[in-house]
């Protein structure tokens, strides 16, 4: 790659490397083709120069495609440059940034800045690929208000139950997913846990009936009385962060774009420790990922 990779999250540094569209667009091409070329129509694996600068054409069928072509970027309603300056603040940015504050930013509509950060949450969707384990810590909450005891788990039909794993390690914690539920069941916990915590781990819920079916599967479930919260510190940590940065951060959404939040704060967290990679990180899923 020419200049390199752009590693870090300095914006002042990201400002002085991105100052163009071509600056964009070389960049773009350089990480989709740095693999290997092979052409979208035929599968041919040569290419010279296409009609605009950084594209590239197919010797074989002729096919000329530019570095966004079957992207995320690809239709985009404004320039490369913009949508990389969005990328990279709500990569890197602790908190992301609300469709509210990128229209106030770039001056685009609320509207567009949505439907781009949409492409972006969902890229930032778990692959499901590296399961929690170590000791687990598992428990439910509901996005509204919090409310702790709630007997039999019923809930306000306006409000929206999710359930949340947290990795408890040595250091303190480690990474966590969340999902959206409809309701705290057995048959809601499992697709869950399968996806997101091993079999062999120690998993850690407090003493609601719904986990019980789920010790078939995981042996080392063990159940504890809550206490309030106190036997789950860390989990209600970061229960009420997740919380706190929705209430900050959106007011309406349903359930569909709800789980769109949750990854993107998960997506965020699990990776905080490699804050400096996850700008490419995530333009290479918009690359490959085929959320056009
Ligand atoms: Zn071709």
């Amino acid at each position: 790659m020419g200049k390199g990779l752009y590693m870090g999250t300095n914006s002042i540094e990201f400002h002085r490397r991105f100052q163009s569209d071509d600056d964009c667009y070389e960049y773009l091409s350089e990480l989709k083709w740095s693999q290997a070329y092979v052409c979208e129509k035929c599968g041919g694996s040569r290419h010279c120069k296409g009609k605009k600068p950084f594209s590239r054409r197919c010797i074989k069928c002729s096919y000329d495609e530019s570095p966004t072509a079957h992207t995320g970027f690809e239709k985009c309603k404004f320039s490369l440059l913009v949508a990389f300056h969005i990328v990279f603040k709500i990569s890197t940015k602790k908190k992301g940034m609300s469709s509210i504050e990128l229209s106030n930013e770039f001056s685009l509509r609320q509207k567009t800045c949505w439907a781009f950060k949409r492409k972006i949450q969902t890229v930032m969707k778990s692959s499901q690929t590296h399961p929690l384990t170590g000791i687990v810590h598992v428990d439910e909450f509901l996005i509204g208000e919090y409310e702790q005891g709630v007997v039999g788990r019923s809930h306000n039909s306006k409000k929206r139950l999710v359930i949340v794993a947290l990795e408890i390690i040595e250091k303190g914690v480690g990474r966590a997913y969340a999902q959206v539920i409809e309701r705290a069941s057995a048959k809601e916990f499992k697709p869950f846990f399968n996806a997101y915590i091993s079999q062999e781990t120690q998993v850690i819920t407090d003493e609601w009936k719904g986990y019980l079916p789920l010790m078939k599967d995981y042996k080392k479930l063990e159940q504890r009385p809550s206490n309030k919260g106190a036997n789950f510190k860390e989990l209600h940590i970061h229960i009420m962060n997740i919380q706190g940065w929705l209430r900050g951060i959106h007011h309406h959404c349903d359930k569909e774009n709800l789980q769109g939040y949750v990854d993107e704060y998960h997506f965020r967290y699990n990776r905080r420790s490699m804050m400096g990679s996850i700008f490419n990180l995530t333009l290479q899923k918009l690359i490959f990922n085929n959320v056009r």
